[in-house]
């Protein structure tokens, strides 16, 4: 079964703007007032990095980190699931998932796996 994408952003009731993770006032009106919202269908990616020497807990050589605005406007950064290979470059689009990102005693941490649409 696919699983939902867990994060929440936080749209200002007053002026619009998405912010994720939570800020107790709006960064560009100062309001208080938010609506949740989900990230909401593809993800195109704004910036990545590619992080070598991983601290316990990873199993992988290498991890590919990927910061992606949602068609809906919200931004997330989550683990890019490709080969060494793969070419990437920022602009392109990824099918966003909720998938297992890293390993926690023994246990699946889940997170934003993303894949090239292409
Ligand atoms: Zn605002």
């Amino acid at each position: 079964m696919k699983k939902e994408i867990e994060i929440v952003a936080y749209r200002c009731k007053k002026c619009g703007k998405i912010h994720y993770p939570f800020h107790d006032r709006c960064l560009a009106c100062k309001s208080r007032e938010f609506e949740k919202i989900k990230p909401e269908g593809m993800a195109k990616l704004l910036t990545y990095t590619r992080i070598y020497n991983l601290p316990w807990g990873f199993d992988q050589r290498y991890l590919t980190i990927g910061v992606v605005e949602f068609e809906n406007g919200v931004r997330a950064m989550g683990q890019i699931h490709v080969d060494e290979s793969a070419h990437l470059e920022t602009g392109m689009v990824m099918k966003p998932e909720w998938g297992p990102v890293r390993k926690q005693y023994g246990e699946a941490v889940y997170g934003l796996v993303l894949k090239p649409a292409g």
